[in-house]
């Protein structure tokens, strides 16, 4: 996907702030952090939302959510994170290559 913002991070053309990276997977702070912690988990094949998984991704979105608190955790988020995953134009999806925020240490969610 050569128009693709995380695919050119993914490829080293756009740098980020990473806090974690592996065969399969990247995480990298948000630039526009909403809380004093906030970064993402993304798959580095490209795929678009979590509306375009299906059985064949199982282990990569079970790998994804098990690396959550272990991160969450290096970056002091000992007491908690939010997790969230903006699905589709109707979700509020503005980057369309799959991501899992983690969000915390600004204190209870405002909702
Ligand atoms: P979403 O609305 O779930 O698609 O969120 C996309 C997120 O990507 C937003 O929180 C943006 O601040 C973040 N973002 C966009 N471009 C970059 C970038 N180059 N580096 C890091 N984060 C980014
Ligand atoms: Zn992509």
């Amino acid at each position: 996907m050569s128009d693709c913002i995380f695919c050119k991070i993914v490829a080293g053309e756009i740098p980020c702030r990473k806090v974690y990276e592996d065969g399969e997977l990247l995480a990298f702070h948000d630039i526009n952090p909403v809380a004093p912690v906030h970064f993402m988990i993304i798959p580095k094949a490209h795929i678009a939302s979590l509306a375009d998984t299906g059985e064949e991704h199982a282990t990569l979105l079970g790998r994804m959510l098990v690396l959550a608190p272990l991160l969450a955790r290096e970056q002091g988020l000992a007491d908690g994170f939010r997790t969230i995953i903006n699905t589709g134009r109707g979700g509020g999806q503005e980057v369309f290559h799959l991501h899992i925020h983690i969000i915390g240490g600004g204190g209870p969610r405002p909702m």
